[in-house]
């Protein structure tokens, strides 16, 4: 039993071809640069098999186009996926607004919706349409399922999703606090639990998505009470590109004075904020290159990433009052014993400590990093949500 998982972005397709129970993975690549002019020769479309790497040259002009190449490379890697033996599509779809809050089968109505939506995030749901379009295209017999990144932060307290602003307007435009990476924070908080030993019910934890995009969230008894990114992904910590939290009056303050307009913020905020804004860099391990050459910028973008993380891990430990875990994932979490250490320094008199030999270790498996005798755990768990969105995929349609 395999699923295909599509996460369709503006320019680029990321699959994988996995089975849902044991997660081994018999197939993944990704398409890159669609739409975009490229250079005689340049590799567009990369897929792994049984340790093999096939490429693809050459300019990828839509999505469509660049689903065709990938289903001309399976067949040529002996995955046939127009044959037998694929039980469904999982999609990663971002924005579920109002609507979806649990994995959905595909039909018209749904993408209609999903595209409707697209007012709330016009870089993701879009771009999340072509290829679900594409793949019921192209494999019209199997089953498809739409798996949002909002819907584990449906459930979210008034009081934590509420922006205060004038309430009329925010309900008129369905402002609210959405959040994502939401599959992320359901299969690592999952694991948690598991690794803990109890229930997911029976655990309150804070988990640390820390990729190229961040976001922290705060879960009680199972249930996400609290978390960092907002309407969009653009609010709460700092991250490759985005800003996360500013003062909202530094919008007005450049529109008025400095001749931006509203792409030009659009621009400053996702594009050109976070650690890539103040060091010029928006890779991890590019940063710490720069910091060990003694530059002060990058140096400084460090302090402020550990400043608002740190700043989210108080507000959330007072959330939640009691905590049974705090667990660092992604790209940074899995990878930076340095961000680790330095998120949770200083925090022995709350239970909190990180084991330096533990913390620095060279373990790619879920495992602890606080000391055996440690009040709160800290954990380092690997995502992954391709699996999620696989078993969401399967278990729907079952
Ligand atoms: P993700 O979005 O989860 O793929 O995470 C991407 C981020 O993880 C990038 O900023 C990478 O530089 C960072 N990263 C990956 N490996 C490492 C590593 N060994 N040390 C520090 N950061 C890393």
């Amino acid at each position: 039993m395999r699923v295909l998982v599509i996460n369709s972005g503006s320019s680029s397709i990321k699959y994988q071809l996995l089975d849902p129970v044991s997660g081994a993975v018999a197939a993944s690549g990704m398409v890159s640069r669609i739409g975009e002019p490229v250079e005689p020769g340049a590799t567009t479309v990369e897929h792994e098999s049984d340790g093999r790497t096939l490429e693809h040259d050459g300019p990828i002009p839509d999505h469509a186009a660049g689903f065709r190449v990938v289903f001309d490379l399976f067949a040529r890697s002996g995955h046939d996926l127009t044959g037998e033996g694929l039980y469904a599509v999982g999609h990663r779809v971002v924005h579920g607004g109002e609507v979806f809050y649990r994995p959905t089968l595909i039909d018209d109505a749904v993408v209609a919706s999903i595209d409707e939506l697209s007012a709330l995030a016009p870089l993701h749901n879009p771009a999340n349409v072509i290829g679900i379009e594409s793949a019921r295209q192209l494999l019209p017999g199997v089953p498809q399922v739409a798996v949002f990144d909002t819907a584990f932060f449906h459930g979210l307290p008034d009081a934590a999703k509420t922006y205060a602003i004038d309430a009329k307007v925010a309900v008129t435009h369905g402002i609210r606090r959405y959040g994502f990476h939401g599959t992320s924070h359901e299969y690592v908080s999952g694991r948690v639990a598991e690794l803990l030993g109890r229930d997911a019910s029976a655990v309150n934890q804070i988990v640390l998505h820390l990729g190229n995009g961040a976001s922290a969230s705060a879960i009680r008894g199972g249930r996400a009470v609290d978390t960092s990114m907002g309407l969009t992904p653009l609010e709460g910590l700092v991250m490759g590109t985005r800003s996360g939290d500013i003062d909202p009056g530094i919008i007005a303050h450049l529109m008025r004075t400095a001749d931006f307009d509203i792409d030009a913020i659009d621009q400053l905020l996702n594009r050109n904020s976070g650690l890539k804004g103040l060091s010029g860099v928006n890779d991890f391990r590019e940063l710490q290159r720069l910091i060990d050459t003694g530059d002060h910028a990058a140096s400084l973008a460090y302090e402020v990433y550990i400043h608002r993380l740190r700043r989210y891990i108080g507000a959330y430990l007072v959330e939640l009052g009691e905590v049974d875990a705090i667990t660092f994932t992604a790209g940074v979490g899995e990878n930076s014993p340095q961000v680790r250490a330095d998120a949770l320094a200083g925090l022995t008199r709350f239970g909190i400590a990180v084991d330096p030999d533990r913390n620095t270790a060279k373990d790619r498996a879920a495992r602890y990093i606080s000391p055996p005798d440690a009040q709160i755990p800290v954990l380092v768990v690997p995502t992954n949500e391709e699996l999620a969105i696989a078993r969401a995929a399967a278990t729907l349609v079952t």
